[in-house]
């Protein structure tokens, strides 16, 4: 009796986009079709390790395609672990994958293209309904009596029915559609192949029964020499390994044997476009632990630090126990080892294309530096050669720089690393508090990812030099000389008892609104800047805790002031007068002041429309004494 069952929604909706698609590239449906044959085979023989009589005789593993052109079918065939009746339910009915609705609203969204997405999501097998009409799966899974048969025509439901097959594996029979039968002709389906799944270790055999010939080379590609694999076949093994994006190319290819104390090969990529889920902490890392050409499984921990968790590809051990178990990989030294020098060879190929090509590293830097500088905060063991790949922007030109750079470039009595945390390069470059730093030379760098925060703290030194905050705290300036050598006008332009009552009456003004009103040695053009306690939170982390965690901190800011500033000058004159008028506008422009600094720390007004009618005010006096 067949069973007749409705799809899961969204599986149905991503079946009406699949099958209408106006896609040129409708062969990649082989490709996951073939990938998915593949992953079965995988899946099988590491069962198989521990219950080796679910091989019952049959160790060679292969894919089988053949087609008809009278019945207009193509077959794809494979000898893995199968299907039963609760897993054809499951993973042909459903999508586990918690992206899918986004990808579905993607690709409701009519961009075409993005059908290539299609295999990022893990729903690969659907793009079958590119070119048939009708898809059968016939599948029985390894130790099971029982075959069943799932069939649909990809429009809102499926039939399961019980089916006769006699060896264990699964069988896709695609109808093919009238304008595909492109997939009825020999040599398009070896091209194909060829194409997309020359790196897939299993033989896949094309033609019928025994007469079936060996389209691919069957051999993994990681165990072949460098020099015996071609760009297209690096490419090619990459999209398979990461379900990439159709346009989307390893910017990185790493290709390496290690021999030993411990043997084990690589190939590892790092992609050029950021994956979606970069950031989900469900997510593992795209890399395959295999143990002697055997998959085990993907996205071990331990193997790879979570601070290069977009690196794909494969590592195959020759050291580990085949049987080990999944369980207690991660407990084993192998894994430690691999992991701490294959962590190495990656950031060691990183600080060699950062010296190599900039331009190139800043891509890569923009998509995944905020990751890489994670390993700053929680990898001691790779710090230092993180910081030889950690790039900065910073008031130095347009581009980005590195420590060591920077240190070079040190001046005269500079005895710290200074930075400024910001939420954007923009906002950092037109921040008051870089005055003085501009007006004697000294670079500073740019802090706009909010690993920095966590980070800085604790990154205490580099070269034996303190990374020290531009925003908090004083600024120890006072060795250093400025550029145009005007240190000695600053001490005649105070008057130092006019100074300490302005400080003073400022401070009773913004009693309840800063800790407390202090000279600046940072500032240069600019009346006031905000800056944050030497013992307390940086300025820009507050900021991210009151974002993200709704952090209503207790930290005051200090305001600090530019005596030499025209304004500065003016209200020191209002402090020493004790009329009412007086005064008044020096509360005034005291709160002016104070929200003006608030502005462009990118901090909240605490009442806008105060502010707006003290600006206006001071704007009308303005005019009518102009
Ligand atoms: P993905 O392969 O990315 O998980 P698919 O939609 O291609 O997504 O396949 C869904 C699931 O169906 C697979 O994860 C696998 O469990 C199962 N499956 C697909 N094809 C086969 C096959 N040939 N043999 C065994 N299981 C398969």
């Amino acid at each position: 009796m067949s069973e007749k069952m409705e799809f899961q929604t969204e599986v149905s909706r991503l079946l009406d986009i699949v099958a209408n698609a106006l896609y040129t590239e409708k062969e990649i449906f082989l490709r996951e079709l073939v990938s998915n044959a593949s992953d079965a085979c995988d899946r099988l023989r590491y069962e198989a390790i521990a219950k080796p009589e679910l091989l019952s005789g049959d160790a060679d593993f292969k894919i089988r395609l053949w087609f008809d052109t009278d019945a207009r079918t193509l077959t794809i065939a494979d000898n893995g672990i199968g299907m039963d009746k609760a897993a054809l339910i499951k993973n042909l009915g459903t999508i586990a994958h918690s992206g899918t609705r986004e990808l579905v609203q993607n690709l409701e969204g009519g961009a075409k293209k993005d059908v290539n997405l299609i295999g990022q999501f893990g729903v690969g097998f659907y793009s079958a309904f590119m070119v048939a009409d009708r898809v059968d799966v016939t599948s029985r899974r390894a130790g099971d009596a029982t075959a069943w048969v799932w069939s649909s025509d990809g429009r809102g439901s499926y039939t399961i029915d019980e089916a006769l097959k006699d060896t264990r594996g699964t069988e896709i029979v695609l109808h093919i559609k009238d304008d595909a039968s492109e997939f009825l002709i020999e040599e398009r389906l070896k091209t194909v192949v060829k194409k997309y799944s020359d790196h897939i270790a299993f033989p896949i055999l094309l033609g019928p029964g025994d007469k079936g010939v060996m389209v691919n080379a069957a051999s993994a590609l990681w165990m072949r020499p460098k020099a015996d694999v071609t760009p297209e076949q690096y490419k090619e093994f990459y999209r398979s390994v990461s379900g990439a994006l159709q346009m989307d190319e390893p910017w990185l290819t790493v290709h390496w044997r290690a021999e030993g104390a411990i043997e084990y090969s690589n190939l590892l990529m790092i992609p050029s476009m950021k994956p979606f889920d970069l950031y989900d902490p469900r997510r593992h890392h795209g890399v395959k632990l295999y143990v002697k050409r055997v998959f085990i499984t993907e996205g071990v921990e331990g193997l790879i630090p979570p601070f290069l968790r977009f690196v794909k590809g494969v590592v195959d051990s020759e050291d580990l126990p085949l049987n080990i178990s999944r369980e207690m990989l991660q407990a084993n030294p192998v894994i430690a080892k691999m992991s701490s020098a294959v962590t190495k060879k990656i950031l060691s190929e990183l600080e060699q294309k950062a010296k190599d090509d900039i331009k190139e590293f800043e891509n890569f830097w923009a998509l995944f530096g905020p990751v890489v500088k994670e390993g700053l905060y929680d990898a001691h063991n790779h710090r230092e050669q993180l910081c030889r790949v950690a790039r900065f922007y910073s008031t130095h030109g347009d581009g980005l720089t590195s420590l060591e750079e920077y240190v070079s470039r040190m001046v005269e009595g500079q005895e710290h690393i200074y930075y400024l945390s910001a939420p954007s390069v923009e906002a950092a470059k037109n921040s008051p508090q870089l005055e003085a730093f501009r007006a004697r030379g000294v670079e500073v760098l740019f802090m706009t990812d909010a690993i920095d925060e966590f980070w800085l703290p604790m990154q205490n030194d580099f070269k034996q030099k303190k990374f020290k905050s531009v925003t908090r705290g004083d600024a120890e300036l006072s060795k250093i000389k400025k550029l145009d050598g005007d240190d000695k006008a600053e001490d005649k332009a105070e008057d130092k008892s006019a100074t300490e009552n302005l400080l003073a009456r400022m401070k009773e003004i913004l009693s309840l609104e800063v800790k407390d009103v202090q000279l600046s040695e940072r500032l240069v053009d600019s009346p006031v800047c905000l800056v944050a306690p030497e013992s307390d939170v940086d300025i820009n982390m507050q900021r991210l805790l009151k974002k993200n965690q709704g952090y209503e901190g207790m930290h005051q800011h200090i305001l600090e002031i530019n005596v030499k500033h025209p304004v500065i000058a003016k209200l020191q004159l209002l402090a020493a007068n004790d009329a009412e008028a007086s005064k008044e506008l020096l509360r005034e422009t005291t709160l002016l002041l104070l929200d003006q600094a608030r502005i462009i720390e990118g901090e909240p007004l605490k009442n806008p429309g105060e502010f707006v009618r003290r600006l206006s005010r001071a704007i009308e006096k303005g005019l009518i004494a102009g």
